[in-house]
């Protein structure tokens, strides 16, 4: 190549474009694509990334230099690069926007590549006995599963003081070196079930692929999907080669990890999430690219990690709306996911037991192939389903009386019984029984939720918090009280109807201490009669073997919505909460209340189950033409002015669209206003996803260029998960 003169360079500016700078003498040998530079922009020092070289420019003598160059060979290698350019593109996102969420963050900041090193602790001696119950459960904590990351013990309930103790007798050591042998050595597996058939018949599916091959394993909760992924992950560590296991930010839980390790004794695995440090991030971030991580397990942003031999990616539970990211970038990992696969051509797996409608669709078009569990892997009846039928009731806190019967009959049996509302403080508003104030937040067009036990009213969109006022701002009157209800209340309520039995609680509010989820979810383990009531945190990931009884209180929420995913993900919840509960052999009951019993969802999925219920909604999204069977995306706007967001949302609409594309709006969003901004939205429409993307871009380089988009906040969602 001729020497490179001119460097284009990807950085993390708001504008749809790279920049050029002068590669001077002394960096034109090392300078690669792919490597970090620091340049001068404006008045700032920023950090970007190489992205193409060149031997000259029109600009040449305008040119700033390269101020440092900090990496002597790229730190990313031409998939990775392909990959963060395939998601600029889609996603309509400035491509030095989408290095700065792809990389660690010590990496954006300029860090060296091989900065960290977590250390880990191995067994040395595992014969020696030793006093502390502690210290031995630590032991065999790593007979079990192998070397651990000092920085995953806390969670796992190990104190330093443990490990130090241990490591003074030399019955464990610390140490950076990771296995780098693993590759050469023979794969060890731990014991393992013989699978039956339909898993016999997914793994042999997944075994047979060569190249890319999306499969879709949908299988209810407890069908064995977990299991097909160990099997199906032999093969590529056979190989010496590396796999990524996507699982939703709940679902990373030290059980999930720990059944991966014991699985594979000798291979190191390592981890991926929002938790850890910035450190321990560049470690795991490191490992993937040295091959000293043969898997790793990680939640959204892992599909940015950099394998060198990457030979197989899983997705567990893929419809679960924490893979796509609600700011900046607006990507998907599972589609990510997807695009990676196919360009290194590895197989790809998708496993769930409500897949999401655009799954089911690719799956009936025979894009993915489809596998599906239909029995539990240890047998336990189908549980029953009961529609409660709220009208004309008499309910206390959002329970009917009948609701309270069954919860009394299965705490006396001596089960547990979980009750799911997906609403946390003690009421979502307070009103004036005179004059009907309602508290509202000032700032957001909602409501302001009653905290009871701290006395405050608290905006959960905004954050304001204000004392509860003494007298009614409105007319005067004392008599204010709570409208509505939330998981605090229905705690409070449970407790004076059943005093004798414990009550845990798990929402935001209740977990905010570090450990305090561990501990509640420790109680509820233990097995006694006890009422669990909680938000969306209680319905995912964990699974209660002693809970009997599930209720859903609010069902009617989720039927009518200004949302058209609101029902996907109503029956979603339903499925994956009915799943948890229950033992095996014993069949355990879901209520739902609603004031809609004869609703055909409803109805659909409690008779004929969710894999039914998707097709029909399918059927009912192809008649109005809603994705998946068009593309959608939502430019959304704020400002704190509505004429500048008029001015500019109007500009946008053009006197003739292109035929196959319909604009909706300017709309506002489902909370007109928050923290005194007003949002809008502009919904854009494709019949084919090439026609809409095309538009896209056309309408992106028009607002990069347009004045009136100086005056607001605009973001572009392409597929948005969320109408919001
Ligand atoms: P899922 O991931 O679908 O929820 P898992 O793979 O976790 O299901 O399986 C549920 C339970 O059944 C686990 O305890 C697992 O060890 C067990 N299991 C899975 N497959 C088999 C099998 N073929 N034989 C016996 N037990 C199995
Ligand atoms: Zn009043
Ligand atoms: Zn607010």
């Amino acid at each position: 190549m001729t020497t490179p003169v001119v460097a284009e360079i990807a950085l993390n500016v708001p504008l749809y474009r790279n920049f050029d700078y002068l590669v001077e003498p002394q960096f034109q040998t090392n300078i690669a694509v792919g490597c970090r530079v620091a340049v001068q922009f404006g008045r700032q020092q920023l950090i970007g990334i190489v992205v193409a070289l060149k031997s000259n420019s029109e600009f040449l003598d305008k040119l700033k230099p390269i101020s440092r160059l900090i990496d002597n060979n790229a730190i990313i290698d031409r998939h990775m690069i392909s990959l963060i350019e395939f998601a600029s593109h889609y996603y309509q996102n400035p491509l030095g926007e989408c290095y700065q969420v792809a990389l660690p963050t010590l990496l954006n900041k300029g860090e060296a590549v091989d900065k960290s090193a977590v250390p880990i602790i191995k067994l040395i001696d595992e014969n020696t006995s030793v006093n502390g119950k502690k210290q031995r459960q630590l032991i065999e904590h790593l007979v079990d599963s192998g070397s651990t990351p000092v920085t995953e013990l806390s969670a796992l309930g190990f104190s330093s003081a443990t490990v130090k103790s241990l490591l003074e007798k030399a019955i464990i050591e610390k140490t950076v070196e990771y296995n780098r042998d693993w590759q050469s050595k023979p794969l060890a597996i731990g014991d393992k079930p013989k699978l039956k058939r339909e898993q016999a018949i997914a793994l042999a599916a997944i075994n047979q692929a060569t190249g890319y091959t999306c499969y879709l394993l949908e299988g209810v909760t407890g069908s064995g999907k977990t299991e097909v992924y160990l099997q199906a992950l032999e093969k590529p560590l056979q190989q010496g080669k590396q796999a990524l296991v996507l699982v939703p930010e709940i679902g990373l839980t030290p059980q999930t990890v720990n059944r991966f390790r014991r699985r594979f004794p000798n291979v190191p695995i390592m981890l991926w999430h929002s938790a850890m440090t910035d450190n321990e991030r560049l470690s795991t971030w490191r490992a993937a690219q040295t091959q000293s991580a043969a898997i790793v397990i990680g939640t959204r942003s892992s599909v940015f990690l950099p394998f060198a031999k990457l030979a197989m990616i899983i997705v567990d539970e893929e419809h679960d709306l924490s893979f796509k990211q609600q700011d900046s970038l607006r990507y998907h990992a599972r589609d990510l996911a997807c695009f990676r696969a196919a360009k290194l051509a590895i197989p790809l797996i998708l496993g769930s037991a409500t897949p999401s409608l655009e799954t089911i669709h690719n799956a009936t078009n025979n894009k993915y192939q489809l596998l599906t569990l239909t029995e539990r892997a240890q047998t336990q009846s189908d549980n029953q389903y009961v529609l409660l039928d709220m009208r004309g009731q008499h309910q206390q806190s959002g329970l009917a009386l009948a609701t309270l019967d069954y919860i009394k009959k299965e705490l006396t049996k001596g089960k547990q019984v979980m009750v799911f509302l997906n609403r946390r403080g003690f009421s979502p508003s307070l009103i004036c029984h005179e004059c009907g104030w309602l508290s509202q937040c000032q700032r957001c067009s909602a409501n302001a939720t009653y905290h009871k036990h701290i006395r405050n009213l608290i905006c959960h969109h905004c954050g304001a918090q204000e004392h509860v006022p003494t007298q009614c701002p409105s007319c005067g009157s004392t008599q204010i009280i709570p409208a509505g209800q939330g998981t605090e209340q229905v705690a409070e309520f449970l407790a004076e109807s059943f005093p004798d039995t414990p009550i845990t609680r798990v929402d935001r509010d209740s977990t905010r201490k570090k450990g305090s989820l561990e501990s509640a979810l420790h109680d509820i383990n233990k097995g006694e009669p006890r009422i669990l009531i909680g938000t969306q945190m209680l319905a995912k990931g964990h699974h209660f073997s002693e809970v009997s009884l599930v209720v859903i209180m609010d069902v009617d929420s989720g039927l009518y919505s200004y949302d058209f995913r609101a029902t996907e993900h109503l029956a979603q919840l339903i499925t994956q909460v009915s799943g948890r509960a229950g033992r095996s052999g014993e069949a355990g009951t879901v209520l739902l209340q609603t004031h809609f019993p004869e609703h055909p969802l409803l109805q659909d999925l409690i008779n004929n189950g969710y894999q039914d219920f998707s097709r029909y909604a399918l059927r009912e999204r192809e008649e109005t033409l809603l994705p998946p069977y068009t593309s959608l995306a939502i430019i959304r706007c704020e400002s704190h002015k509505l004429n500048d967001i008029n001015n500019f949302l109007y500009d946008l609409i053009p006197e003739q669209l292109p035929s196959g594309i319909q604009l909706l709006g300017p709309v506002p969003a489902a909370l007109e206003r928050i923290a005194g901004k007003y949002r809008y939205q502009l919904h854009i429409q494709g019949n084919e996803r090439k026609k809409l993307h095309l538009y896209l871009h056309q309408l992106v380089s028009y607002i990069s260029q347009s004045k009136l988009a100086t005056k607001v906040r605009w973001s572009i969602d392409i597929d948005p998960v969320s109408m919001a």
